[in-house]
């Protein structure tokens, strides 16, 4: 179930006389010549009752839809005016959401999705939201979107039956259900059977099947004896019903759940098993919140820097009020202080988990940010240029370019002619050859920019249902068995209790019993702050070795940062001052001559990052560290070896730590799967990236190596 940061194909398109758009690879339409739209109602919206569903739902409560085959994204334009007519008839007051999973092997481009979307005009106003953030990125992998009315869309680009079963909570027999409370509504779509023969495999009924609850339906515009039989096959009953236009039939289904086998058919054994250890499996918190309308009622987050309070915005969003409690009388002052930080995160061409995690979160940074960039006193989509001119960076970007060269409105790739234009500053050097001046060296992010931590933490903390408590100091947390509560004890003496605790502060994480064990590491890092713009030319980010912002609102500017293990210290010191300046000195020619005279006015600031060992960060259920280590001992013997078992997690306990110095591009998407985590919902992410986040994960590797 490796998921891989590979590239896919582009649909290929051919647009008939009637402006249609016609697949080139399936030789199929996208949609009927006799009205797509009404179609698309008829057989997806209908089917599956969604007017009447979606106009039942209880407040918070969500209402999960995925869809084999993307397309056009016409079906899910439907249906966001289905749901937007629902609410306003309902009132808008509601906190129901509607989260649509969508797979597709065969992404459109941008100038293709636009040319079909605006065969619609009635969907406008959902075509454009899409549209501002689509890139056309056809890169395997989930990419997650928020719209307004509490829509999310997760696009997974794969192939159908690859992508759905990265939702599986497990690759194990026993644990193939969804990593959330599971489908509602099918929309079984994608070219007709015969055209697409690879597609309607028993596979992909089988995880139609293991996605699927006992009131989840399913709507498709085919009856082809294939899709009959898979579908009875793996556990829904089926029904026909007058087609659309021309076609006598159309096929709707309810699926009757199955029975399943049970992990403890599986035995303990050190022998080697092709059944992985469902380590990442989190029960104990399944069975607490087991249907959506047991969302967690009230929530502590410990740590108001910008993963606590990304934290505390995703689920205040999604109607639980939440406690925000930090030490210091403020939010964002720790390592989310400075004036000025860099939404950055590096691509990479690898297929792990960090390349994916990366790519997964700029994406979502890049349209999350996008109305706190809106406000020049907190930030600018100013660009940001990353320098690839280390040999090792300069061998990535042919392969980089290979991956995202049709992403252009998130990624270029710029030579120094190019950059200058960008960022206003010159990068060539007397000693350039022209060759060199022509080769693409920098990568630029025309939509990200830089944010002022503290007012983007303040923005999201002014919501309703979020509450924030300054000068609060945990001491103690403890768990009261009898009453499944979390006991917070602060310095002063306060007391508190709560359901469900998210930690979220940083390095003191490992000052909890509970979290003790993880192994974060303090990187100490000092930014420069200029109080008069030095380079007051500057357009853009320009991140070298070091990196420069563009002046703020006030004329400061800010550059930075060290990196220091050794020397832990909150004051900054002259040296770093030093070091920063001749970085960004050493990053562009038009930055080189810049007068050590600034040294002089410089004030700065001084923080501790809060840094991993594999460079994520850790986001997800808190392992209970001694049962953990009893249940998966064997591992000790035999890395591959059976423990049929589930991770002992602690209840409703949550960690978001450990986004050194990325926590920008990090946060916003790790907040949205500990969300998902807690309300069951769909993860924006393949389960293999919520696993190479788990923090558990250092256990296991301990484990395997016998240090534990
Ligand atoms: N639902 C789409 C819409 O609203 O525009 C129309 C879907 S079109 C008829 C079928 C889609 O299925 C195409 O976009 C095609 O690329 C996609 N598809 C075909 N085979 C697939 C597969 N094996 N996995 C994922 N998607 C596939």
């Amino acid at each position: 179930m490796q998921s891989d940061l590979s590239k896919t194909h582009h649909a290929t398109i051919s647009w008939n006389e009637q402006g249609l758009p016609i697949s080139n690879q399936f030789d199929d339409v996208y949609f009927s010549k006799g009205g797509g739209l009404d179609e698309t109602r008829h057989v997806f919206l209908q089917q599956n009752q969604l007017e009447k569903r979606f106009s039942r739902l209880k407040p918070r409560q969500s209402f999960v839809i995925a869809e084999t085959g993307f397309g056009t994204g016409l079906n899910f334009l439907a249906t966001c005016q289905l749901w937007n007519q629902v609410r306003q008839c309902n009132g808008n007051s509601q906190n129901s959401r509607l989260h649509y999973i969508a797979v597709e092997k065969y992404p459109l481009s941008l100038p293709d999705m636009q040319r079909a979307m605006s065969l619609w005009p009635e969907l406008k106003p959902w075509a454009d939201a899409l549209l501002a953030h689509y890139t056309g990125l056809h890169l395997s992998g989930f990419q997650f979107f928020q719209f307004k009315d509490n829509i999310d869309l997760t696009l997974i680009i794969d192939d159908a039956i690859d992508g759905l079963r990265h939702l599986q909570q497990s690759e194990h027999t026993a644990l193939s259900a969804a990593n959330f409370a599971g489908v509602d509504a099918w929309f079984l779509d994608g070219f007709a059977p015969s055209k697409n023969p690879d597609m309607w495999q028993p596979a992909l009924f089988e995880t139609l099947a293991n996605l699927s609850h006992t009131n989840t339906t399913l709507g498709t515009f085919t009856t082809a004896g294939v899709v009959k039989k898979g579908l009875t096959n793996s556990g829904f009953s089926i029904s026909k019903n007058p087609g659309f236009g021309h076609k006598r039939e159309q096929l709707s289904a309810q699926y009757v759940p199955q029975p399943k086998p049970s992990l403890d058919s599986f035995n303990l054994s050190s022998r080697r098993s092709e059944e992985p250890i469902p380590w990442p499996v989190d029960f104990v918190n399944r069975h607490r919140v087991e249907c959506h309308e047991q969302l967690p009622a009230r929530i502590a987050i410990i740590g108001a820097g910008v993963a606590g309070c990304h934290t505390a915005a995703a689920l205040a969003k999604r109607g639980i009020r939440v406690t925000v409690f930090d030490r210091e009388a403020r939010c964002a002052q720790g390592a989310s202080g400075n004036p000025q930080g860099i939404v950055y995160g590096k691509l990479s061409k690898d297929n792990d988990g960090l390349a994916q995690f990366n790519l997964a979160s700029l994406l979502f940074a890049q349209q999350h940010y996008a109305p706190f960039f809106a406000d020049p006193e907190i930030g600018q989509a100013c660009g940001v240029v990353q320098l690839a001119t280390a040999p090792a960076a300069q061998k990535q970007l042919p392969l980089l370019h290979e991956l995202f060269a049709h992403a252009q409105n998130f990624m270029r790739f710029l030579d120094y002619d190019e950059m200058q234009a960008v960022t206003g500053i010159s990068f060539r050097s007397t000693s350039d050859s022209s060759q060199d001046n022509q080769s693409k060296t920098g990568i630029y992010f025309p939509r990200l920019g830089w944010l002022a931590p503290p007012k983007v933490c303040e923005a999201l903390l002014s919501h309703p249902l979020i509450e924030f408590c300054g000068n609060m100091s945990l001491d103690c947390l403890d768990y009261i068995t009898e009453e499944d509560q979390w006991s917070l004890t602060f310095r002063s003496g306060k007391r508190a209790q709560f359901s469900h605790v998210v930690i979220a502060n940083a390095n003191d994480c490992r000052l909890l019993p509970q979290t003790s064990h993880l192994p974060c590491k303090p990187i100490r890092g000092q930014v420069s702050v200029s109080p008069t713009a030095i380079i007051p030319e500057l357009k853009a980010v320009i991140c070298g070795e070091g990196y420069i912002a563009p002046a703020n609102a006030l004329g400061q500017q800010t550059f930075g940062a060290t990196f220091c293990q050794s020397n832990l210290s909150l004051e900054c010191t002259s040296l770093d001052h030093q070091e920063n300046l001749s970085h960004i000195k050493k990053a562009a020619k038009g930055l080189n001559n810049i007068d050590d005279e600034v040294l002089l006015t410089l004030s700065g600031r001084a923080a501790l990052r809060c840094t991993t060992t594999d460079y994520l960060p850790i986001v997800g259920p808190a392992p209970n560290e001694r049962d953990f280590c009893e249940t998966f001992a064997l591992l000790g013997k035999n890395a591959h070896c059976s423990i049929p078992k589930t991770g002992p997690y602690l209840p409703g306990l949550f960690i978001n730590v450990g986004h050194g110095s990325r926590g920008l591009a990090y946060s916003p998407l790790s907040a949205q799967i500990l969300a998902a985590q807690m309300c069951q919902t769909p993860l924006p992410v393949s389960q293999d990236i919520a696993t190479a986040l788990n923090p558990a994960r250092f256990l296991i590797r301990d484990l395997i190596r016998n240090k534990r």
